[in-house]
């Protein structure tokens, strides 16, 4: 089946609607016609590390309705509302997929963009595209009562700050800080609050304090403020480190209190730290990446409850460059979400222009 996608070029960091092949339905595979989908920071790292004329179509986290189910499909139907993250497979039978931590399969799981499928080894293409091809296990009902595009963050921003909230233990009372007032950020602000902690925000953006108390936060410290980061110290028992951009992690090992954690979700790669920074206080340094299929139906399941849902800024998937661009600057409250109802006049006037 044909369908319209947003495909990197040779300009770095731009998008254009190209026509993509997805694959026939497979008795477990579910087609949905995707209505909004999240643009993630690992967006912009995926593009930017990939190179130009990668051939990358971004987009792990989104919404729409089953169009269609395979054979042996019995848990959705078509007009079924639905939601996909930054997982579409995994082996199943290691010891992390039995546990329900597909997130850590053993034979790693299979990314929604830049992934390899695990039956026929093409390169699977994201969600910033009309239609998405998805094994069953790997798709979510989602709760009706929530506003859609507010949704669709939920499925990558969410789930990643909600595993670590929740295998953490964060509940009444639990001091919480989050670092970093971005997609991920926002999350698990509110969601720490939902669940009844005392949250702290970190953040480099003094402009963002009125924000993040409105989230739920109960007091914002600027982290470049270094006499508010000494009145913080010792004072907290878990911090949540959302920060996109490689930084020092010793200010956020030192606000914690006695065995208090630090997980750090935003960076990748090698870090340094001092030894002394975690053995003054039995301090922990952790991280994690995204969920699990049993975590991700229960962040669905507890913000249909609680009627928790992203701050978007929602555009036209035609101004997919713009979010970009607005997103590297860290301009943005707090996720741009691409409706993507514009896409297949898009690529008709791409077509036109090509044509004059
Ligand atoms: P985002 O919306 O851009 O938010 C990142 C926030 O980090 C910004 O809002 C900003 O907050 C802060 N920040 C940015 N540059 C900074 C700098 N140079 N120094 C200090 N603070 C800075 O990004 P996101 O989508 O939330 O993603 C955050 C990171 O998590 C990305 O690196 C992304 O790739 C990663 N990620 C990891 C996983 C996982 O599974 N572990 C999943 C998804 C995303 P303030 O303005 O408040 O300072
Ligand atoms: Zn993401």
């Amino acid at each position: 089946m044909r369908t319209t996608a947003l495909m990197s070029t040779a300009t770095p960091r731009s998008l254009r609607p190209t026509t993509i092949e997805r694959r026939d339905l497979r008795p477990d595979d579910v087609d949905v016609r995707v209505t909004y989908c999240g643009v993630c920071h690992s967006d912009l790292h995926a593009l930017d590390s990939a190179g130009p004329q990668a051939g990358l179509v971004p987009g792990h986290e989104f919404v729409g309705e089953v169009v269609a189910v395979g054979s042996a499909v019995t848990a959705f139907a078509p007009g079924d509302p639905v939601a996909v993250g930054n997982i579409v497979d995994s082996c199943g039978t290691c010891a992390m997929c039995l546990r329900g931590q597909e997130n850590y399969c053993a034979e790693f799981p299979t990314l929604t963009y830049g992934g390899r499928d695990r039956v026929d080894g093409s390169t699977t293409l994201g969600g910033y595209a009309g239609r998405y091809i998805v094994r069953d296990s790997f798709v979510y009902h989602r709760p009706l009562s929530l506003d859609p595009a507010g949704v669709a963050p939920l499925m990558c921003a969410g789930i990643t700050v909600w595993e670590p909230l929740r295998s953490n233990g964060v509940g009444e009372g639990t001091r919480l800080g989050v670092v970093g007032l971005g997609g991920l950020g926002h999350l698990a602000v509110r969601l720490g609050h939902a669940l009844g902690a005392d949250v702290t925000v970190f953040t480099t953006s003094e402009g963002k304090a009125s924000d993040a108390e409105r989230l739920g936060a109960s007091r914002v410290v600027v982290s470049t403020d270094a006499d508010a980061m000494a009145a913080a110290a010792g004072s907290l028992d878990l911090v949540i480190d959302t920060v996109s951009a490689e930084h020092d992690l010793a200010p956020y090992l030192r606000v914690l209190d006695l065995d208090g954690t630090l997980c750090s979700l935003g960076t990748l790669g090698p870090i340094s730290i001092q030894t002394m920074d975690l053995l003054l206080g039995r301090k922990r340094l952790t991280s994690s990446g995204s969920g699990g299929r049993p975590w991700t139906q229960d962040l669905l399941d507890f913000c249909g409850t609680h009627g928790v849902t992203a701050d978007v800024e929602i555009v036209p998937s035609a101004d997919v460059d713009v979010a970009l661009d607005r997103l590297a600057r860290n301009d943005v409250r707090y996720r741009f979400v691409l409706d993507l109802a514009d896409l297949d006049a898009e690529l008709d006037a791409e077509r036109d222009t090509l044509h004059v």
